[in-house]
This record gives structure tokens, sequence and C-alpha cells, in this order.
């Protein structure tokens, strides 16, 4: 068997393309277009880099960003303050604290006091709860990105036994509360979990997000599976054997031969990230507007 490439990039493209034309109906109907804060606190490079990836994404969809840079000993009550400024201003409809945070820095504190309506990355313990309620709200980035990939190749979840790899607030609880909403029947595994191995080869669908390159091997995975590779590993090229020097947590080439369909890395979950961040934002935009999408 030779798995379907579920290609990321062309449909984030598509996401980006949707939210540019609606974007441009809210402008005209609302007087102004979306505005997206990003908040960084200090130079880490990784960090850098994605601010600049979302910031340039915001404006070639029409949106308006706001980039603000605070020093990495600014303290808790100076980044405080500017979420707190952000909450207030009508001009942003969408507040992001990039993470992680300094050490010094408490993350889920800063998390908690974004706007929940403003809450684009859906991190703050209101929208943890509504989407634990099973209740509209904000949804985190990635996991959200990992639906529109299964809608789009159709993958079948009512009943599909899926497994999640990772447990971690930013991806695998919110993902297993996605699936669950669909139906499928969730396991979700962790660093303690007993015979992984065994437990992703009971699985129709294996969502791996780990930060372990290549950790899910040709015998993790049932033949005919879907597969999906969160993991974002950075090696040298020649250990990845691509230019970017990028993995995943997955082994693509010995999983492909096996898996009915499977993400690649880079270009698979990756690009879906900022694209469903701008569509989050639109719909922030459009709920505080009380405009209808
Ligand atoms: P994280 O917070 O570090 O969580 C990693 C999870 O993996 C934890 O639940 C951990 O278990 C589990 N784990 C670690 N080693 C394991 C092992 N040997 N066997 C089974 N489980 C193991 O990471 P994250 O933020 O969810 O990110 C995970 C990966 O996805 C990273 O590579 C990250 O770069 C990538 N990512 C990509 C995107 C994107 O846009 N594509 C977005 C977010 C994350 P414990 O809980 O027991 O420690």
């Amino acid at each position: 068997m030779s798995a379907t490439i579920i290609d990321g990039k062309a449909i984030a493209a598509r996401v980006r393309a949707e939210v540019a034309r609606e974007v441009e109906v809210f402008t005209q109907r609302a007087g102004r277009a979306p505005g997206l804060a990003t908040v960084l606190v200090g130079e880490d490079p990784g960090s850098t880099v994605y601010v600049a990836g979302k910031q340039r994404a915001c404006r070639e969809v029409g949106m308006v960003p706001f980039d603000r840079r605070l020093s990495a000993k600014a303290p808790f009550e100076e980044v405080a303050e500017e979420l707190r400024s952000l909450n207030k201003d009508e001009a942003v409809n969408g507040v992001l604290l990039q993470l992680p945070v300094p050490d010094h820095l408490d993350e889920s504190e800063l998390t908690a006091m974004i706007d929940p309506r403003k809450d684009v990355d859906g991190l703050t313990p209101v929208n943890v709860g509504l989407l634990s309620l099973g209740r509209p709200g904000m949804r985190p980035c990635t996991p959200l990105g990992v639906m529109e990939l299964l809608a789009d190749a159709e993958v079948k979840l009512e009943g599909a036994e899926a497994v999640i790899v990772g447990r971690s607030n930013l991806f695998g609880k919110p993902m297993a509360q996605l699936l669950l909403a669909e139906n499928a029947t969730v396991t979700t595994c962790h660093s303690r979990t007993r015979n992984l191995r065994d437990v992703c080869a009971r699985a129709d669908l294996l969502i791996a997000a780990v930060g372990h390159p290549r950790l899910i091997e040709r015998d993790f995975v049932k033949p005919g599976a879907v597969v999906i590779d969160v993991g974002i590993n950075r090696l040298t090229p020649e250990e990845a054997g691509n230019a970017s020097g990028l993995v995943g947590d997955v082994d693509f080439t010995c999983v492909a031969g096996i898996a009915s369909a499977i993400t690649p890395v880079p270009a698979g979950v990756g690009p879906m990230t900022i694209a469903l961040l701008l569509r989050n934002t639109l719909q922030a935009a459009r709920r505080q507007a009380r405009i209808e999408g």
C-alpha cells in the first residue's frame, strides 16, 4: 500500500483564500478590517520567526496586525498591562501571547488574562471549559487545523478508533475533545503509557504530537490507518534527508508504505495552524461586531 499524501500546504492556501474573501466582506460591512495582536516577550529565535509569519499572514488576508514586543526581562505586571490594554482596544479583535514566555513569567496566569472573546488561540480557561462542555467558543488552532485536514480527506470519524500520542494543553487534550465531539472513540497516550506500540496499532486514526523525531515506526501503524504527524523536530539536513532539516514524530518513509493517508513534515499540519488562526480572528471580529458570517 502507498498512502495518499494529505497536502496541508494546499489546504491551508485554500482556507487563507476563503478568509481573505470573507475579510473583504467584513471590512465593507464593519467599516474596518479585523485586527490581530501578537505579544512576544523576549527574543527566542523560533518564536520571533513564528510571530513574523503570523504578522505577514495577517496582512496577506487584509487584516491589521499589531506587533507588541517586550524585553525578555519584562516583569509580570508589564506583560499583564499590555494584555489588558489590548483587551480594551476595539481595533484589536484577537490577542495572541506567543508561547513559551520566559521562565520568570507564569504562562497560565498570563494566558488567563486574555479576554475570552479575543482568545484566538483558544487557550484561556473559559474557552477550554466551553470546548470540554461541547459549547461554542474559540478552539485551539492546530487541532482545528487537523480537523480541517481530516474533513478534506473525507476521513470517517464516527465510531473510529482514534489514538493521540501527546497530552499537551496546546494540542493533545483539545484534539481529543474535538474528535470525541465527532463521535470517535479516543485514546490519549503520553510518556507513561504502557505498550505504546500496541495501543497505536489499534488506531484507525493515529495522531502524533510528541516532539520526538520518528518515534512512530511502521509497526505502530495498523494497515490502512490514517496518520497525522503534528511533530516538528529540527535536525541537520543530512539527518533529516531534506533541505529544511525538519522531520516529524512519524517515520514518514516507512509509515507511508502501510497507512492509507499521511501528512508530511513539512507541509502537512504546520501550514494549517496559521490558516486557522486567521479564521479564528475573523470569527472573533464577527462576533464582536455582531456581524453574521
Ligand atoms: P509537549 O507539551 O512537549 O507535549 C509532548 C507530549 O508528548 C506530552 O504529553 C508527553 O507526555 C508526550 N511524550 C513525550 N515523550 C513520549 C514518549 N516517548 N511516548 C509517548 N508520549 C510521549 O508538546 P506539544 O506542544 O504538544 O508539541 C508536540 C509536538 O508538536 C512538538 O514537536 C511541537 O513542535 C509540535 N507542534 C506543532 C504545531 C504545528 O503548528 N504543527 C503546533 C503545536 C505543536 P507527558 O505529558 O507524560 O510528559
